[in-house]
């Protein structure tokens, strides 16, 4: 399996620290709103990987974090007239529903900043003992980039043309020593949220939040460490700065980036009226047609986000639903049950696309060239079967189609037992109606469904339906 490493710039094979195990951690959002759909796409992507890990037979300890101290939760607090910690906890609820309609898998552990002030404190007096850090008057800590020798080492930028860049920016009342220098830990400002600390009453810096959670719950070395390519610098740099200097040891071998996700190729943004919530998406489509939208692409490319592309992948997943739709129907209404030596040939001839898929998806999660796998996966099987077909060939396909389904997240057969039952109880009662001659109620029946978004079909082989 390979990956490529934004820290050497190439494609590497994947070696965990712990033969069979892997310790991942993902960047997650700042909760003082519903999400966005830039949000989710790391979501998506890296959720994707996971799974496929564990499809590979790895055991893997995923952390994806919240950041619920920030000056975005504090100035809605504010407006809102209640506790931060009120708008950081709606709002995680309001992100874990998201997630679920994306059918992304909650994390092994979904850290929150503000549990773990603790290990911030003690991070930042590690770096001050080791002389990485200094605090002012203020009782503000900064951490003191030039101490770090290796710093720029994973955006590639030189500490010198970065030097260059801030020499004219003097932010008024600052007092660090050095434009370079970050915050660690910042005292608080009137009716914001505060911890008590050896500096300062105050809250931490954003960056030391990830390197302590990682620490807690993965460990001084991890194996990957994943985020929004906008992540790379300054947040994924600091990041190194920081857990390198006071751990001594290497942070994370493989660093993992998405690209950026536009909207009608402009860059999303609230002044552009171009800024979408998943929820309003999810609310239009569905969180199955934005994750099947998101996996189009390879997840480093650039993508962009438009009603026709989003239309183009509601077709394309439907698609794989009716053949699985399809399959379901055969199985129940086989002649046979076991598979011909015929059959058992044709079952065969459908490795080759599992293989393309793991082939794709080993190649630096390629889930463009993946689901193209599975297309070509849903032609055979559209072409291999009929009506003659046995339930074990039925069966067979159905499930080597679910697997690699489910290792994108897509699910094939959709969550609907209930509404399953009652549609075809709606199908019983409607061809009832038709045997007595009642073509009204059976026109009602059907006129009904299609208003729910399902549309009979009249086959040879009985009634059937999907959702249009
Ligand atoms: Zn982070």
């Amino acid at each position: 399996m390979k990956i490529f490493n934004t820290l050497t710039r190439r494609k590497e094979e994947f070696v965990p620290i712990e033969p069979g195990k892997v310790k991942m951690y993902v960047c997650g959002p700042t909760v003082y709103n519903l999400i966005h759909i830039g949000n989710a796409r790391p979501m998506i992507v890296f959720d994707t990987f996971r799974r496929y890990m564990e499809y590979r037979g790895y055991q893997v300890t995923y952390v994806s974090n919240f950041t619920d101290v920030d000056d975005k939760i504090i100035r809605k607090a504010n407006e809102e007239g209640v506790d931060a910690s009120e708008i950081s906890e709606r709002y995680i609820a309001e992100c874990k529903k998201d997630m679920e309609a994306m059918n992304v898998r909650p994390a092994s552990i979904h850290p929150q900043a503000t549990r773990e002030i603790g290990d911030m404190i003690q991070m930042v007096s590690a770096l001050i003992d080791k002389g990485y850090a200094y605090s002012v008057e203020d009782g503000t800590v900064y951490y003191k980039t030039k101490a770090f020798a290796p710093y720029g080492k994973l955006s590639h930028k030189n500490i010198d043309d970065l030097e260059g860049g801030h020499r004219d920016i003097k932010v008024a009342g600052e007092l660090k020593k050095d434009p370079l220098d970050f915050v660690l830990w910042k005292p608080k400002k009137e009716g914001e949220p505060y911890w008590e600390s050896p500096w300062c009453q105050g809250r931490p810096g954003w960056h030391i939040e990830c390197s302590c959670m990682s620490k807690r719950y993965l460990g001084d070395t991890i194996d990957i460490h994943a985020g929004g390519e906008d992540l790379i610098f300054p947040h994924h740099e600091n990041e190194i700065a920081q857990s390198e200097a006071a751990n001594g040891v290497e942070f994370a071998h493989y660093w993992m980036h998405n690209g950026f996700l536009n909207i009608d190729n402009r860059k999303m943004s609230k002044s552009l009226g171009n800024f979408f919530t998943v929820r309003e998406i999810c609310q239009k489509y569905s969180g199955q047609v934005l994750r099947f939208f998101m996996l189009s692409a390879h997840y480093r490319s650039p993508l962009n986000f438009s009603a026709d592309l989003m239309e183009a992948a509601e077709a394309s997943l439907d698609r794989i639903l009716t053949a699985g739709e399809n399959l379901r129907f055969l199985s129940q209404n086989a002649k046979t049950d076991r598979m011909s030596e015929e059959e058992k040939q044709i079952l065969a001839g459908s490795d080759l696309y599992a293989k393309k898929f793991k082939a794709a998806m080993d190649d630096d999660c390629n889930t463009a060239d993946a689901l193209a796998a599975i297309f070509e996966l849903v032609k055979y099987i559209n072409s291999n079967t009929t009506d003659q077909i046995s339930r074990e060939l039925a069966d067979q396909l159905y499930e080597r189609l679910d697997t690699l389904m489910d290792v994108c997240g897509l699910i094939l057969e959709q969550k609907q037992d209930n509404l399953d039952a009652e549609i075809s109880a709606l199908i019983e009662e409607r061809q009832q109606a038709r045997k007595n001659r009642d073509f009204a109620r059976a026109d009602q029946i059907r006129d009904d469904l299609l208003a729910r978004g399902i549309l009979l079909e009249d086959t040879r082989e009985g009634v059937k339906w999907h959702r249009v």
